[in-house]
């Protein structure tokens, strides 16, 4: 099959929402909604654990049909004090990803806050491009985190980068309920 063809053919995407801007786990929220609108099984998971705040919490354990979701991973990188121990659960939460990826359970598989497995070198980089190329052709997998390394950004089918313009942080604005958790 030629590129054109395969393009034409192709329905489970590959998405990526980056960038230093705030709106990339509720955009992967949003479009976990949509889905679950359309009846979808999605399997959500969180690699950071800590970041994963208790009002999508709430509201996604309203549909226990429709979505899976997982906290794994440890608190990892910038205030580490055991890398080996990081390196161990980022791997097995990469494991269980592959195995949510491949299990033909779900059409859609969020992988919230990603990124940072490559960019701290946790995981293997060409075993991540090669799971996500021989993905189950209809699955939709969404990816977010900060700067997302560039052979994800290539092989990705949709790529969004959110730019911080203002944030209420930077004006000493508490987080608020609702907004931020
Ligand atoms: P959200 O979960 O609100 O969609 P995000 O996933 O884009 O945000 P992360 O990089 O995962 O953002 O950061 C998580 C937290 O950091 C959020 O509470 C968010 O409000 C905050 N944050 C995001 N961008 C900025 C920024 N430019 N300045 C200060 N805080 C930010
Ligand atoms: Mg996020």
């Amino acid at each position: 099959m030629t590129q054109s063809e395969k393009s034409k053919t192709k329905k489970g995407l590959i998405l990526v929402f980056t960038g230093h801007g705030k709106g990339k786990t509720t955009a992967a929220i949003g479009i976990t909604m949509r889905a679950v609108g359309h009846g979808f099984k999605v399997c959500f998971i969180q690699f950071i654990k800590g970041s994963w705040k208790y009002g999508e919490m709430e509201a996604i354990a309203r549909f226990p049909e429709n979505i899976d979701f997982h906290v794994l991973g440890r608190g990892f990188t910038w205030k580490s004090d055991d890398l080996d121990k990081d390196r161990e659960a980022a791997r097995s939460a990469w494991e269980k990803a592959k195995e949510a990826i491949f299990s033909g359970r779900y059409q859609m598989v969020v992988l919230d806050e990603f990124t940072y497995l490559l960019s701290y070198d946790m995981i293997d980089r060409e075993e991540v491009l090669r799971v996500l190329n021989d993905k189950p052709r209809d699955l939709h997998i969404v990816i977010t985190g900060r700067d997302a390394d560039p052979k994800l950004l290539e092989l990705a089918d949709l790529v969004t980068e959110m730019k911080a313009v203002k944030h209420p942080y930077k004006q000493g604005i508490k987080a608020q309920k609702g907004i931020e958790f």
